[in-house]
């Protein structure tokens, strides 16, 4: 009989796309064994009929470390993260230094190693010499941004070159590595912000600001040429703030097509209302934003699988410098808001609702976001031999979010006041219980850079 280092007894465990009713057992890290009355381990947690899921993998997590820790560093986040049942992370290059090198990839790599609670690794801007020792050196993928502006918009990573993208594409393609990007138009978004001033002059800056941002030709313009250019290279593209109609369109015949283009969206655009949006003002820019029909299609998008991934695109920035420079010049401005935390508990209740099920919810937020780093079986599913990372969730726990007990360094959430039902009670990674009924129990420096398997086959629909 084998003795097991931790044993989950009396859970609901999500298994091969169900629940089941079972104990789960742990050794070295590693689901060991999954089945009906398994004995008792070195530690045992009764888990009395909760549901258990796989650790959430999020692909889209700016944790300011290094260069804007008084935002936030690693250890903060990883705190935030573990808090909400994210068990893996990769964060952004918008740091300072920017991540674009070998050398930089490799200073983050250190800083994340002594600080992160949670297994980590970074996407990296593709500076086209350093694309294959970044591949060499085990980096998750690439990030570039077309939008510019003030931090976290910083020029220094921002493409707007098509040439540039093409080039940048077809050495990425060579690595089989995803290239992450943020799509826009500046000159688009600059003359809708001109446009808003002009016709609706007494709405308050940011709200012109955030009506420019989101603007269904800013995405469906650039989306269009970046997925061109991916078709042309066979790089495989992961576009991020997939939330525009057209850029859905899009996606959705690249898709059909054949070609291996995924895309992600985070909650600020859908689940943020106008309510929300007035109480909280800049705070959650830019959600509350979109019309009903688009929101809808969002969701439509997620249901059927054409938008791949939800993400956090966890950014904090402190309060004070979001609502005080959004008042005075939008364009100098940060804006994004912490999501880590409490981006579990949102989604638990859309499940609660019945807008998506348990199952898409893991698909889109666990294993797909896996598969698409290629570090899946290893994270992203509960399986033999996969690594024991857990979330234990009470799915009718009623909660309200408030920005009192967060972990996140700048100390507030955009879901201040919400109600929901569901919430994370244990978070586990690779077997270690790292929170407790929101307590972070986890020590800096125990999460580990995890990379990619390289199991997929470069091209493989092709
Ligand atoms: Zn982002």
């Amino acid at each position: 009989m084998p003795s097991y280092d931790l044993v989950l007894k009396d859970a609901r465990l999500f298994v091969d796309g169900g629940l089941v009713e079972a104990d789960l057992a742990i050794s070295d890290e590693k689901i060991a064994a999954v089945g009906r009355n398994l004995p008792q381990g070195s530690k045992t947690i009764n888990i009395s009929g909760k549901i258990v899921l796989p650790g959430l993998v999020d692909l889209h997590s700016h944790i300011r470390d290094p260069g804007y820790t008084y935002k936030e560093d690693f250890r903060t986040a990883s705190k935030a993260a573990a808090a909400g049942g994210v068990t893996t992370f990769v964060d952004m290059p918008n740091v300072e230094p920017p991540t674009a090198s070998l050398k930089t990839f490799l200073a983050k790599k250190n800083i994340a190693s002594r600080k992160s609670i949670v297994d980590f690794n970074h996407f990296v801007f593709p500076t086209i010499s350093e694309v294959p020792k970044l591949a060499r050196a085990g980096v998750a993928g690439f990030k570039i941004f077309m939008v510019r502006g003030a931090y976290p918009h910083d020029p220094r990573i921002c493409v707007e070159d098509h040439g540039l993208l093409f080039r940048m594409f077809a050495e990425i393609q060579k690595t089989g590595l995803p290239c992450l990007v943020h799509p826009s138009n500046m000159s688009l978004f600059e003359m809708y912000y001109e446009a808003y001033r002009k016709s609706q002059p007494r709405d308050a800056k940011y709200i012109s600001f955030g009506k420019a941002y989101v603007e269904e030709l800013i995405y469906g313009t650039s989306v269009s040429v970046l997925v061109a250019l991916a078709k042309k290279t066979r790089v495989r593209l992961h576009l991020v703030h997939t939330h525009s109609e057209m850029a859905i369109q899009i996606l959705r015949e690249a898709k059909h097509e054949g070609y291996d283009i995924t895309a992600q969206v985070d909650p600020k655009y859908f689940v943020t209302s106008p309510e929300e949006l007035r109480r909280l003002g800049p705070l959650v820019l830019p959600g509350g934003l979109l019309s009903k029909q688009r929101v809808a299609a969002i969701w439509e998008a997620l249901g059927t699988g054409v938008i791949d991934v939800l993400a956090t695109d966890h950014a904090p920035h402190t309060k004070k410098e979001v609502e005080e420079m959004m008042a005075k010049n939008p364009w100098e401005a940060p804006f994004g808001c912490p999501q880590l935390e409490h981006y579990l508990s949102v989604f638990l209740n859309e499940v609660n609702k019945g807008t998506i099920s348990i199952a898409e919810f893991v698909r889109m937020a666990s294993s797909t976001p896996a598969k698409i780093i290629d570090v899946y079986p290893k994270k992203g599913v509960i399986g033999i031999g996969s690594d024991a990372d857990l979330v234990v969730v009470d799915m009718k726990k009623e909660h309200v979010l408030s920005s009192e007990k967060v972990y996140s360094k700048v100390g507030w959430t955009p879901y201040e006041g919400r109600r929901v039902r569901g919430a994370p009670l244990m978070t586990i990674r690779r077997g270690e219980v790292i929170m407790e009924d929101g307590m972070v129990l986890g020590k800096a420096g125990s999460g580990r850079f995890v990379k990619p398997l390289h199991r997929r086959v470069r091209g493989r629909r092709h």
